[in-house]
């Protein structure tokens, strides 16, 4: 058995001791190891959190590089742009400097133009001068008046031009103005006041002044002055004001009294001048040659522009104070202010000197005329408005007092003096034409209501909306009725309203009359057509077009205002507009319709009233979505079916929106 060692705090040996000094050395040297080894952590650490610090910093130096050299790039790119943009600047002001240089050389040659029409004048003046033998003229500078001195110490005022923003005027009111010669301006200075002012030659110098007041710009100012012994201002309380010159003579309110293609021409210049103005028209309806829902449209654009229209009212009287127009009275009693009025009632031929040398004068009132021109007087010719001429359409003598016949009439009158009868003038279709705003109204052959008026109970007729030419290419709405013989189809009339190109289907129409074409003839007409001049079926095919269907039954037509009757008397029926809801909310008629698009008609026509005996009217903006549907609604059963012809366009009515 092994013997333990025993061991007490004195019992160590030799080997104890070393074994206890090496690991005194162990640990002496771990505690120095352990000592040092933190102080360098600690020294690792700070250089750590220097080489972040330098990290951070050489990292924060390369985004700042590319920052900055970016920011180079865009100067770059910003440098360039500018560069191209001065180039091109420079480029255009070359360009300008050109085109200056070329305006400069056109005005130029104008000043010298100008220059050369003034010496031009200067020389024409001076030969005037010369040749009525006065002295040279004095010109006022500045003041527009240039007088001549004239023979004797009279001076007169001759090319007078009132330019000025004050005028003065002075009037001499002395004993002298009452007859040229003393003896009796002294016997009528004797006079009573009123007999003194109706003297000739003080009544040519109340012209005169009238006449200058006419001639100021309506912003002008004026003075109105009378001297006698002493001046005084002729208007009470107005001594050394300045007058507005719309205050005087100036006319603000106008009155036309006539409601035809003058009167509306009339119309349209004194409303383009400023003034208020009424036209007045006798008869039911403006335009007598159109039918009365058409020539409502025209009145409705002529009132979008300004004047006012009364019709089925005329004027009975004049009304005036001190020689000058105040307004006029209709016969109705009202009352209406003016300082001018227009008549313009049309025209009776002037057969007098006809009458006199016993020429025949025809049954309408015009002098007749064979179609030679020749009149009951075999040695004397007869041409233009105071002639009769013969209606290619009803076979009866008419007047149409228009300048285009009054030329063809005279050129076939001419030949037969020549020649006689060489040449024949057969008659007319009674067409013409006007500008009325932004509308032209042109009329051929007759209207339904001048064919009812005839007693013609057989026509048929189509009225249609479209446009001229295709939208691209900036179409112009036209508003048209066709006339035709319900039995032979043949043309009767047409007329034509809108701001579109009026005149060319008028034409197109007028010669389809002349030639005695029908409404089949016409469908067919080879007419030309690029998108700039019509559509590709142009506005009068397509009026033909409605009037065959309807002639072949295939369309039954209301015009809008037997609609608008039909919706003032509460009479039953059904309408029903086609269009889509945005157009319906842009614009509505308000007369009880109900909107179901086309394109869902066929889905909902259990909206419909299931009465198939019961009307319905259909329409949309031109009616041709409206004709659609209405085939579709007789396809299904639905027979008293009617299309409102012309749609909303053609209705001239006010309108809910
Ligand atoms: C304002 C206005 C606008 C018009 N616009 C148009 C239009 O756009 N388009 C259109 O087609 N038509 C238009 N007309 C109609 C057209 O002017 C006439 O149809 C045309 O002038 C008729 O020609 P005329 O030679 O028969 O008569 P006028 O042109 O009237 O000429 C007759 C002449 O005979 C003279 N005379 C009369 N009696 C005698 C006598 N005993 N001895 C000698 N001379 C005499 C008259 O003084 C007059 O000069 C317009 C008319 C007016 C008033």
């Amino acid at each position: 058995m092994a013997r333990r060692r025993e061991t007490n705090i004195f019992s160590l040996s030799l080997l104890d001791c070393i074994c206890c000094g090496f690991g005194a050395l162990i640990l002496f040297h771990m505690i120095i190891a352990s000592r040092s080894g933190r102080q360098y952590e600690k020294v690792t650490e700070t250089l750590r959190a220097e080489v972040d610090k330098r990290e951070k910093e050489v990292l924060d130096g390369n985004e700042r590089l590319v920052e900055l050299r970016n920011s180079f790039r865009e100067i770059d790119e910003k440098r360039a742009a500018a560069q191209g943009l001065s180039t091109r600047i420079l480029e255009t002001l070359k360009q300008i400097e050109a085109e200056l240089a070329i305006y400069d050389g056109q005005t130029v040659a104008q000043r010298e133009h100008v220059n050369k029409l003034k010496a031009d004048l200067k020389s024409l003046e001076e030969g005037t001068k010369r040749y009525s033998g006065g002295t040279p003229s004095q010109e006022v500078p500045g003041r527009n008046v240039r007088s001549f001195v004239g023979d004797g110490d009279r001076q007169y005022l001759t090319g007078l031009k009132v330019g000025g923003k004050r005028i003065f005027f002075l009037a001499d009111a002395s004993s002298s103005m009452l007859a040229e010669d003393i003896v009796n301006a002294v016997r009528r200075h004797l006079f009573p006041p009123p007999t003194r002012l109706r003297a000739r030659k003080w009544r040519h110098a109340v012209r005169s002044v009238d006449w200058l007041a006419a001639q100021m710009p309506r912003e002008a100012q004026f003075q109105l002055y009378v001297f006698n012994t002493r001046a005084r201002p002729v208007l009470a309380g107005t001594d050394g004001v300045w007058l507005a010159a719309k205050d005087g003579a100036t006319v603000d309110k106008a009155i036309v009294v006539g409601g035809g293609l003058i009167g509306f021409e009339v119309c349209e210049a004194l409303r383009l001048a400023g003034i208020d103005t009424t036209v007045i028209e006798k008869t039911r309806q403006i335009l007598p040659f159109l039918d009365p829902d058409l020539a409502k449209l025209v009145e409705r654009h002529v009132r979008a522009h300004g004047p006012d229209i009364i019709v089925g009212n005329g004027v009975a009287e004049f009304l005036g104070e001190d020689g000058r127009l105040t307004g006029v009275k209709l016969d109705n009693g009202t009352e209406l202010p003016c300082q001018l009025a227009v008549v313009a009632v049309g025209v009776r031929p002037n057969v007098g000197l006809a009458q006199a040398a016993g020429i025949e004068i025809g049954e309408v009132g015009g002098i007749r005329v064979d179609e030679h021109m020749q009149t009951s007087d075999p040695d004397v010719y007869a041409v233009g408005d105071c002639v009769e001429c013969r209606s290619l359409i009803t076979g009866k003598k008419v007047r149409a007092p228009y300048g285009d016949l009054a030329n063809l009439q005279g050129r076939v009158a001419g030949q037969n003096v020549v020649r006689a009868g060489s040449a024949r003038f057969p008659g007319i279709t009674q067409t013409g034409i006007c500008k009325i705003f932004d509308y032209t109204v042109g009329f051929t052959g007759i209207s339904a209501k001048q064919a009812q008026d005839l007693g013609w109970r057989n026509v048929e007729t189509a009225t249609i909306s479209g446009l001229d030419i295709p939208v691209f290419m900036g179409g112009k709405l036209l508003i048209s009725k066709m006339v035709a013989d319900r039995e032979t189809g043949r043309i009767l009339g047409f007329q034509c309203i809108g701001p579109g190109d009026v005149s060319k289907r008028v034409a197109t129409v007028a010669m389809a009359i002349r030639g005695n074409l029908t409404v089949a003839d016409l469908v067919n007409a080879d007419l030309p057509y690029a998108p700039p001049y019509s559509l590709a079926l142009d506005h009068v095919i397509v009026a033909a077009q409605v009037l065959e269907n309807k002639l072949a039954g295939r369309m039954q037509g209301l015009s809008v205002t037997e609609v608008k009757q039909r919706v003032d008397s509460g009479a039953d029926c059904f309408i029903l507009d086609t269009r889509s809801p945005a157009e319906f909310e842009e614009m509505r008629l308000g007369i009880g319709e109900t909107l179901i698009p086309l394109g869902a008609l066929r889905d909902r026509l259990g909206e419909l009233p299931q009465d198939k005996d019961k009307e319905i009217i259909l329409y949309c903006k031109i009616s041709l979505r409206g004709y659609e549907g209405a085939a579709i609604l007789s396809a299904h059963g639905w027979h008293n079916v009617k299309v409102m012809e012309g749609g909303i366009m053609a209705w001239p009515y006010p309108r809910e929106k």
